[in-house]
């Protein structure tokens, strides 16, 4: 790679309940460095995406129906990776969105930046050399499908699959809302404007936890809110 960019590569093995969140904050704030972005503001994407010879495309794969978003190619022959997303929302998910949210564009656009920094976050499990593609350090079937594997290798699976979706998650939430930055902001809607964040990803960024809203004609139905 000819930009700077962190000569760093996890693999699976290497993610543990413990040390998953500490190693996604280091390396964020490293990919924040390497492209000489000032932590308290708004991440510039474009940025990002040319220092790691990434490339971004806009499309529809089936969001809605089941909950794939985002979605991370190695090019064959080059150091390159394609990322796809889908910023719709999935069914499952916030059946309704408040305070800046409702606006469907503004709320796709900041779906958007989180669903890429996410996937930014699973190229740091190849290893790249100039020229070539970049190499899995460790293998996931097709599609995630594992009804061919044994019960005890499913549950080995899924329980590493968990680390490093949380690694994935954990990046990006730092690389677009840097917690060193929010010392004394609390307020969501002022975070995710400053940011250029979901308002539920703001929230989950000052509170460590997701938000939940709650229905007002019935407080008995509650949701979660997709950052
Ligand atoms: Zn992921």
């Amino acid at each position: 790679m000819t930009h700077e960019w962190p000569d760093f590569v996890f693999r699976d093995t290497d993610l543990t309940p413990r040390n998953t969140k500490p190693l996604a904050l280091e390396l964020a704030n490293e990919v924040r460095e390497d492209s000489a972005q000032p932590f308290n503001e708004a991440l510039e994407l474009a940025t990002v995406l040319r220092q790691g010879s990434l490339a971004l495309r806009v499309n529809n794969i089936d969001a809605v129906k089941d909950d794939t978003v985002g979605m991370l190619f190695a090019l064959p022959d080059r150091d390159r990776f394609d990322i796809v997303v889908d910023p719709r929302t999935p069914k499952r998910v916030a059946p309704m969105l408040c305070g800046s949210d409702t606006d469907k564009k503004i709320y796709r656009q900041r779906r958007k930046r989180h669903i890429t920094c996410h996937e930014i976050g699973h190229t740091f499990s190849y290893i790249r050399a100039q020229g070539q593609e970049p190499q899995a350090t460790y293998y996931r079937p097709p599609h995630n499908d594992y009804s061919y594997s044994s019960e005890q290798q499913r549950i080995a699976y899924k329980t590493r699959d968990g680390l490093v979706e949380k690694f994935c998650e954990e990046f990006a939430r730092q690389l677009l809302v840097p917690k060193e930055s929010l010392r004394r902001m609390n307020n969501p809607e002022r975070v995710a404007k400053k940011f250029n964040v979901s308002l539920a990803l703001a929230a989950l960024s000052i509170s460590g936890r997701p938000m939940v809203i709650i229905s007002s004609q019935d407080p008995s139905r509650w949701f979660y809110v997709a950052p």
